[in-house]
């Protein structure tokens, strides 16, 4: 039995930042223009990327399905506007490394024309939880505060598990992020419709909306939606605005006092966290019938021009984002997608606003001081005290150094989640949280380098087996034949003996009747 904190609990670690939200918060929240080419990237999540069903010459309308889910952990894609399908080819990724991916790329018509088979409904308890699950499923809806682990996979659980708990993060503890605060400031009551939709496909009694306790006005805003529409109880849990409050472990821990063990999920705990914009999302996909085709993004940092929320169809360019705000401002030298702490730094503007992107943040000489000298470690244990899920990240610092994948694995590098909080600290201006995603991948891709060998040497020893079999089937096709023959030739062999001792017979008779 779970239950919820009356007050909330420090999560362990942690560090104070200053937000940096007031400056994009100021603009009021606006849809962006429509751009003059849409790019759908056919992968936008972790999991399989979805399978086009367009072509190029098509036309497309405005929520039409495009692109279908391939596999458990996938999502289908819908148009985010009206027009016509250019091309499907490969374009430049919204990614660290900049690697390309399939898009659908959309010219837009201007019309805005959306598919006209949707089915609002207003009594979302017509609908079974199945049914609830399969729409979500089928809007294409993703997680919309991290990585876009597809919405629906999380509620599958619910309807064999027994879940308890359902958790509305609106934490949002990264500095310069303000979309989810924006979203509840524009959408407080579909936050709240979509909490009960959810608690409705989950089963669940006990609902909490985690929000940080400095958000002032959205607490507001919440709690006056909370008292006007809310039709069952849903809990608001004001926690701390500590770096990384947000973490889904760290607010399970906070408001139950509940570890998720490190190899665990929440669901195992009987607790399902969303984010509040995956809750609006959810509204939209039940009650209005409408696929998740677009999102809030903050647009920020030193390096814009104007600062502000926008709401922008997928498949948007950045750099046109960019433009819309007024292009960067001369302090620019980066652009980041997240926020300064979890994000990561693009290749180019080139690329498309995909489901996962929550912030472009245009980074000045700071937020990540590139350009100041790494020193060595002075054992000083401050990466320690800040760590969230209280690893040794001095320790992971050496053995990543070494490339000690043993001592990596003993001094758990696999739990950290990388927050950053320990380079953020580190007096030696280590980039410790750089050198465990590295060790991470390298980890990754060796393994997956094994596995490769491991395959190649199976086919081979394989191939090998069937070569010796097949010789060895010659061989014996071959002695068959040879036994073949020989038993012909006995067989006739005896058969010529048979005929000549009968010859010899009638002789014998012959020649015993003339004496
Ligand atoms: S904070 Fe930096 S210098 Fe201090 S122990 Fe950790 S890695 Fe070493
Ligand atoms: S980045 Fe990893 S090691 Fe560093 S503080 Fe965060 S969880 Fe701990």
């Amino acid at each position: 039995m779970i239950t919820v904190l009356e007050k909330p609990i420090p999560f362990g670690g942690g560090i104070a930042l200053p937000p940096n939200k007031a400056i994009s918060l100021e603009q009021p929240l606006e849809k962006a223009k429509l751009p003059s080419l849409i790019k759908i990237p056919l992968r936008q999540h972790i999991g399989s990327p979805a399978k086009s069903l367009v072509k190029a010459g098509d036309l497309v309308l405005k929520g039409q399905l495009i692109a279908e889910a391939q596999g458990y952990i996938s999502a289908p894609i819908h148009a985010s506007t009206s027009g016509i399908v250019k091309e499907i080819a490969e374009h430049a990724m919204p990614n660290p490394s900049g690697a390309k991916s399939t898009c659908i790329v959309i010219e837009p018509d201007g019309k805005e024309t959306w598919f006209d088979d949707q089915a609002p409904i207003d009594d979302y308890y017509s609908l079974s939880p199945v049914e609830v699950q399969q729409k979500i499923w089928q809007a294409g809806i993703v997680g919309l505060g991290g990585a876009g682990f597809p919405s629906a996979v999380k509620i599958i659980p619910g309807l064999s598990l027994d879940i308890e708990l359902l958790i509305l993060n609106a934490a949002e503890c990264e500095p310069y992020i303000s979309c989810d605060e924006t979203l509840i400031r524009n959408y407080a009551k579909d936050v709240v419709t979509g909490v009960e939709v959810l608690a409705h496909a989950l089963q669940v009694d006990e609902c909490v909306i985690a929000i940080e306790d400095n958000k002032t006005e959205a607490i507001e805003v919440l709690k006056e939606a909370l008292e006007q529409y809310a039709e069952i109880e849903i809990k608001l849990m004001l926690v701390s605005s500590l770096y990384p409050a947000g973490g889904e472990k760290q607010l399970i821990k906070s408001i139950t006092g509940i570890e998720v063990p490190a190899e665990g999920l929440p669901v195992d705990a009987g607790i399902v966290v969303y984010n509040v914009g995956t809750a609006v999302a959810v509204k939209n996909a039940i009650i209005d019938d409408t696929p998740l085709i677009s999102r809030i993004v903050t647009v920020t940092g030193p390096g814009i021009e104007q600062a502000r929320n926008l709401e922008i169809l997928f498949g948007t360019p950045i750099n046109e984002i960019i433009e819309q705000c007024g292009g960067y401002s001369d302090q620019f030298e980066y652009l980041i997608m997240g926020g300064p702490m979890m994000g990561f730094r693009l290749h180019s503007d080139n690329v498309p606003l995909i489901k996962t992107t929550n912030c472009l943040l245009a980074a000045g000489s700071e937020p990540q001081a590139s350009n100041i000298k790494e020193s060595a470690c002075i054992r000083c244990d401050e990466c320690v005290a800040v760590c969230p899920i209280n690893l040794q990240p001095q320790q992971l610092h050496w053995h990543a150094k070494e490339f000690n994948n043993d001592r990596l694995h003993d001094y758990r590098l696999f739990d950290c989640i990388e927050c950053g909080c320990c380079s953020y600290v580190c007096p030696s201006h280590i980039p410790l949280v750089d050198e465990f995603r590295l060790a991470k991948s390298n980890i990754w891709n060796r393994k997956r380098m094994q596995l490769e060998a491991e395959q190649h040497k199976s086919r081979y020893l394989n191939k090998q087996a069937r070569v010796e079999q097949l010789k060895k089937d010659k061989v014996k096709k071959r002695t068959a034949v040879i036994d073949e023959k020989a038993n012909d030739k006995l067989a006739m062999q005896k058969k010529q003996d048979a005929i000549a001792a009968a010859v010899n017979r009638v002789k014998q008779k012959r020649k015993d009747r003339e004496n």
